[in-house]
């Protein structure tokens, strides 16, 4: 019985359906697929609650099929402590092991010297104790200095109504010297604003290629 249950992914999602519930399922065989940062399937649900997976890259056969057992833009810090808290392991995938995560840099904070554009990024992002660096001037932060940086953002987050552009778009401006464009909390701002820009109250598509909006609200998606 342990056996069993330890091959059944307890899986939430938010319901697709009526996106008003927070929904936990059992999948036995969803469950067999090991953990990968890039994974190469991408899951989804139908209206039954079914879970669907999906190839997300070509599969050679013979490959392994993996999934991903956290959020796919968060950066290396905060997937493998997500990892680590909730499923018990420490990703050393080479997504992991890569200071620049394939390129998309998206554990980077702004260089504080001035004029320069760098990123800082962890030297070593499967040592947590790891000093982090500037890929331009080379100064380095403590791993300390860039967790306090890191949760001082987090706290700032916190407080913001992240389904209101207006707050959004503040933030943005607000933290442009402090956060790399390519951080996952922009990249995850960004993507709420896609979310709000053509859905939400105020903000809808017409259909006739006319927006019912501030069109320079749009501004932020492209210029930060
Ligand atoms: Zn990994
Ligand atoms: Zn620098």
């Amino acid at each position: 019985m342990r056996l069993e249950l330890a091959r059944v992914s307890v899986i939430q999602y938010w319901s697709q359906v009526t996106c008003t519930a927070s929904l936990r399922g059992l999948y036995p065989l969803g469950g067999m697929l090991n953990h990968a940062c890039t994974p190469n399937t991408r899951r989804g649900y139908d209206c039954q609650h079914r879970m669907i997976i999906r190839a997300a890259v070509p599969i050679v056969k013979g490959t392994e099929v993996t999934n991903s057992y956290t959020a796919l833009l968060w950066g290396t810090p905060a997937r493998r402590h997500q990892l680590y808290t909730t499923k018990h392991f420490l990703c050393t995938c080479p997504r992991c092991e890569d200071p620049q995560e394939k390129g998309s840099l998206l554990s980077a904070l702004r260089c504080c010297t001035s004029d320069c554009t760098g990123c800082i990024l962890p030297e070593d992002p499967l040592n947590s104790e790891s000093p982090w660096g500037c890929s331009t001037c080379h100064r380095s932060m403590t791993s300390q200095r860039a967790g306090v940086v890191q949760s001082a953002l987090g706290k700032v987050l916190g407080r913001l109504d992240t389904t209101d552009p207006v707050s959004i778009n503040r933030f943005l401006r607000g933290h442009k010297r402090v956060v790399a464009t390519t951080n996952q909390i922009i990249v995850e701002l960004k993507c709420n604003l896609v979310c709000i820009y053509g859905h939400a109250a105020g903000y809808q598509y017409s259909g006739k290629a006319h927006l019912l909006c501030d069109p320079t609200m749009f501004l932020s998606l492209l210029e930060y």
